[in-house]
This record gives structure tokens, C-alpha cells and sequence, in this order.
């Protein structure tokens, strides 16, 4: 990877910068650099806490990760579509006295919440109905029944810890870590996810059922810690959700509550530097020169991008070049967008499609970076929950397909439409005539993730989610280097995924200061 690209300022040394202060509100200004769901919940959670915030997004259109491509008249959403927390949405909304309906969202539960299709041809329909799982476990391994109940105890123990407690607090210093360090031995989060399953499950494919979740936020099943057996709980108590309209009509919804709770959203605006005075932060350059003066920034963006490009290297103690490169970077994703022209009624919402190989393929992902000849799948079909993702009789689709970063070295210019070739004809062993009806299509690689969102390494994920980059591992939320600068997203504590991200925004709010306290001059 090249390194710091830090360049000097258009605006010259003692210029007048302009405050994003509106000055008549008497809020105090807070800037937000990046517009995905952990900086749309940060702006909100800001805004709402006495705060005049401009949310800074340098693409054209918002929600990083959860952006909308349209084309052909097919809607595809980039990035999430399972939706587990609901509830954090729901909060963002009463925010501002308000609820998701009076923005027109619905969200509605999925069923399955994944059809998974191994390569041997047997399917395992994956919900929250415990005797419907009961029957699958027993359709698949009758041995393996008996256990599931001791798996749902141990996973809801973590859950308990690791959810209500982990995910809510800041983790800024080593105290709050030893803290729960003998619950983390106690739950034994040394183990990997799969290791704790195969504790419980012998058959190799309810193993793999049971642990793949770690892949949800870019870990391998096989190295992340146990801790994110949680997600089993997680999705078992709240279930798994869509939004209609796709994940970019909750972006749109979020967005429009932040301008009507007076937010000021600004679209094609890269921030290019966060300045620093005396190590306490003063505001950011944009691109175009422009400068704007806050005593609080809140980075969505990338958090190595973040302190290597955005943070002259003098104001970085602890988030050197050096210290970033050596972190570990989640793999990247390889997404195919494609339209047909006709419906596949016979083929789920969520289909994780396996191939003959598991830990194998995931050592090549994580350990070898190499591109297999193998891969696992996950096929997103929206349409078949709602037709408007697609013009009349058609189907809009994504499928994504887990990679090396960027760190493997794979020339995804020579390989990318091989590579989506390669996909859908595999896809035809669930719908026969597939490849025929592919009316339009779209391929991010890893190099995408680099141009269009700067992610580190193309990395879809930013940190992996092991043990030693989780929690108080984990760059911090309140950043380590610059006073006055926080981190929501994926890259900080505690991850990535639509709860890991909005989670980090809520634990936000204990550690910035209300907007009045610092408006009457009692805090800075
Ligand atoms: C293909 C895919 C599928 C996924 N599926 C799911 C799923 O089904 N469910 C789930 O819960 N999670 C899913 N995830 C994970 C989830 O989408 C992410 O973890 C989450 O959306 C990341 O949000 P974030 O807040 O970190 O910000 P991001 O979405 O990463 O957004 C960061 C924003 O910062 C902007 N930015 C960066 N640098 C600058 C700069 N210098 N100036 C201005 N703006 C800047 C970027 O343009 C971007 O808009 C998926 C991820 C991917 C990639």
C-alpha cells in the first residue's frame, strides 16, 4: 500500500478559516466525515445533543457501505441487507420525537432468515422458530439435537455479556478491559467461533451452520473470537429484517430526520485534512480548499485512512504508519450485481451457497490471500420480498463472494469479469438458466472499495475481528491522538455490521459532551 498522501493546504497558513458554525443557533459546531450508518447515527445522536453538525460525505449520494446503485431500472443496494437490531433504528427516530413510519419505513421480518445450500446439494433452512431449527439440526445429525439447547445457553451467556455490556462502553481505558477480562476467560474468548461450536455440534455441516456468523462482519469463523457466537442470540431474539425499499430507503429516512432535526448533510465534500492545534482538533480541509472549524470531529471514515492521511504524522503518537500496517485487515468482497429478466420464485430472500470447501477456502481468504478456484457464496434476491427492487417481472440480485484484500496482490483488472462469469454459471446449479436471463451487471472488487469508499488494504470490513483487535484492542472511539476527535464505524470499537456501527454512534453519548455544557463554556 502507498503511504501517507497528506497534501498541503490550498488555503494558505493564517487564511480566515469559515466556521460551520451557523452562528445564530448558538450550538456548537461538530463535523461528521462520512455519511454510513455509523456516522448517519453519530450526526443524529449529535444533533440532538445540542450540536450544530454538518455531516461531510465525499461521494455523491450517502450511506458508505449501504450506498444504491440503480441501473437498467433494477435498484441494488450495495452493501448490508440483513437487518438484526431493529431497535437501534427505531432509536435514531425518537431522537428527534419521531418514528420510522412517519418517514414511510417499514421493515419487515425475514423467513428464513438464510437458506443455506451446501455443495453436496442438502439445504438447511435457518430461522429463529427453535422447533423448526430443532427439526433441521435433527433432519441433518439426530446426535446433534440433543445439543442445541446447551449451544443457546452458552450463546445467549455471551450475549448477555458481550452485547449489553461490551458493545456499550467505550473501551478508552485498560480499566474497562481487565474489568470484564475474567468474563472474557470465563466464556473462554480465547476459543474461535468454530471451536466453541464444535464443542457442541458434531457434524462438520451444522458446524459450519452454526459458526459461519463471524464471516457476516469479515472474521474467519475459524480465528475470530468466540465472543461473536453471540450473533446466533442476537438474530434468534430480534430476528433478521428487511427494509422495504432496500437498505438505501432507511439511509434516505435517516437522512431526511437529520436535515429536519436541522442537520446539514453535504454531498461530493472529501475531507482531505483534520487539523490539529496543541493537540486538540480545530476543524477539517476540505478538498476544495474550503476550511471548517470544529472543536469536535467525529471520523466515519476508514480509521487507518483516517490517521494516515487525514492526520499529519507530527499529532499521531500512537496510530503510526508503522503501527497501522501491522494490523490485521479483514478480507475483501468480491459483489456482482445483476438483474434478470425473468422471476426465480423457487429461490429464497438470503442464500448462502457453500462450496466444497471450508476452513480450506477460508485459509486462502485469510492466511494464503490467494484467489481460490473454489468459492462460498451469499445471494441477496430481494425482489422476492419486494418486486419494486425490479422493473415488472424481473429480478434485481446481488451476490457476493468472500476474497483476499488487497494485500494478496490479486490483479482483479485481469480476473474481475472471469470471476463473475465464474459465479453465475455456479449459481445455475440453483437456477438452471440463469446466465441467460442476465439482462445488466455490475462487479466491485477490493479495488472498488479502495477507490469509491478509501478503504485500507480494500478491505470490506477495515480491522479483523480477533481477539487482540477487539475492544479495547480496537482503535479507539475517543481518538488515542487528538482531543476533540471520536470515531464511529466499522474500524473502531466495537465493529462492523449495521449493530456493531450504530452501536459505536450510541456510546458516543457518553463520552462527548452535551452541546450546552460546551456552549456555556463549562467544558473546553
Ligand atoms: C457487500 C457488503 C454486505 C454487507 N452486508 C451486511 C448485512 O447484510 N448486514 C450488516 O449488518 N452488515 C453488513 N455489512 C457490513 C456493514 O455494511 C458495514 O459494517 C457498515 O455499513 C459500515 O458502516 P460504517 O459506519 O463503518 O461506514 P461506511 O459505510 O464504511 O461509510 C464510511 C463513509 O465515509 C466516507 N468517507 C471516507 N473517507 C472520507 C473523506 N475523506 N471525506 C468524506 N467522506 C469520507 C465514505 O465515502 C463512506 O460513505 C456488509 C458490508 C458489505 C461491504
Amino acid at each position: 500500500m502507498t503511504v501517507s498522501t497528506l497534501t498541503p493546504p490550498t488555503v494558505p497558513a493564517g487564511a480566515k478559516a469559515r466556521s460551520s458554525d451557523s452562528g445564530s443557533s448558538g450550538r456548537p459546531p461538530a463535523i461528521v466525515i462520512g455519511s454510513g450508518f455509523g456516522g448517519l447515527g453519530s450526526a443524529l445522536r449529535l444533533q440532538a445533543r445540542g450540536y450544530d453538525v454538518t455531516l461531510l460525505e465525499m461521494r455523491d449520494k450517502p450511506g458508505g457501505r449501504a450506498y444504491v446503485y440503480e441501473q437498467d431500472g433494477f435498484r441494488f443496494d450495495a452493501g448490508p441487507t440483513i437487518i438484526t437490531a431493529p431497535f437501534l433504528i427505531d432509536e435514531l427516530f425518537a431522537l428527534g420525537g419521531r418514528s420510522k413510519e412517519d418517514y414511510g419505513l417499514r421493515i419487515v421480518p425475514c423467513d428464513p432468515y438464510y437458506r443455506i445450500v451446501f455443495d453436496d446439494g442438502r439445504v438447511f433452512d435457518y430461522n429463529g422458530d427453535e422447533q423448526h431449527l430443532r427439526n433441521e439440526i435433527r433432519r441433518f445429525n439426530p446426535a446433534d439435537e440433543a445439543s442445541y439447547d446447551a449451544f443457546v445457553a452458552h450463546s445467549r451467556a455471551i450475549f448477555d455479556r458481550a452485547f449489553t455490556d461490551l458493545a456499550d462502553q467505550p473501551f478508552s481505558s485498560i480499566t474497562d478491559m481487565l474489568r470484564i477480562a475474567p468474563d472474557l476467560a470465563r466464556l473462554r474468548a480465547d476459543r474461535s467461533v468454530h471451536g466453541m461450536v464444535s464443542k457442541f455440534f458434531t457434524d462438520p455441516a451444522l458446524r459450519v451452520v452454526f459458526s459461519f456468523h463471524p464471516l457476516l462482519i469479515g472474521g474467519n469463523p475459524f480465528q475470530s473470537s468466540s465472543i461473536y457466537g453471540m450473533i446466533h442470540y442476537l438474530e434468534r431474539e430480534w430476528g433478521v429484517h428487511y427494509a422495504m425499499g432496500g437498505t438505501g430507503a432507511v439511509v434516505q429516512a435517516l437522512v431526511r430526520l437529520f436535515e429536519d432535526m436541522g442537520g446539514r448533510l453535504r454531498l461530493n465534500c472529501r475531507v482531505e485534512e483534520i487539523e490539529v492545534e496543541r493537540r486538540q482538533v480545530s476543524g477539517v480541509r476540505l478538498a476544495s480548499g474550503e476550511r471548517l472549524q470544529a472543536g469536535t470531529v467525529v471520523a466515519n471514515s476508514d480509521v487507518a485512512n483516517t490517521y494516515r492521511k487525514l492526520i499529519r504524522p507530527e499529532h499521531r503518537r500512537k496510530w503510526t504508519d508503522r503501527k497501522l500496517e501491522r494490523m490485521s485487515y479483514s478480507m475483501g468482497l468480491f459483489v456482482l450485481y445483476f438483474g434478470t429478466d425473468r422471476l426465480y420464485p423457487e429461490l429464497a430472500h438470503h442464500t448462502i451457497v457453500l462450496g466444497p470447501r471450508y476452513k480450506g477456502l477460508l485459509d486462502d481468504i485469510f492466511r494464503h490471500k490467494v484467489l481460490a478456484e473454489d468459492f462460498s457464496l451469499y445471494l441477496h434476491a430481494p425482489t422476492r420480498t419486494d418486486p419494486a427492487m425490479a422493473p415488472d417481472g424481473c429480478e434485481s440480485f446481488y451476490v457476493l463472494s468472500p476474497v483476499p484484500n488487497l494485500e494478496g496482490g490479486v490483479d482483479w483488472e485481469s480476473q474481475r469479469e472471469r470471476y463473475a462469469d465464474r459465479i453465475l454459471e455456479s449459481l445455475e446449479k440453483l437456477a438452471p438458466d440463469l446466465r441467460r436471463h442476465v439482462v445488466t451487471r455490475r462487479i466491485m472488487t477490493p479495488v472498488e472499495f479502495v477507490t469509491e469508499l478509501d478503504a485500507y488494504a480494500g478491505s470490506a470490513f477495515q480491522f479483523e475481528p480477533i481477539l487482540t483487535q477487539s475492544a479495547w484492542f480496537r482503535p479507539h472511539n475517543v481518538s488515542e491522538d487528538v482531543e476533540g476527535l471520536y470515531f464511529a464505524g466499522a474500524g473502531t470499537h466495537p465493529g462492523a455490521g449495521l449493530p456493531g456501527v450504530l452501536s459505536s454512534a450510541k456510546l458516543l453519548d457518553r463520552v462527548i459532551p452535551h452541546g450546552n455544557e460546551v456552549a456555556a463554556g463549562l467544558i473546553r
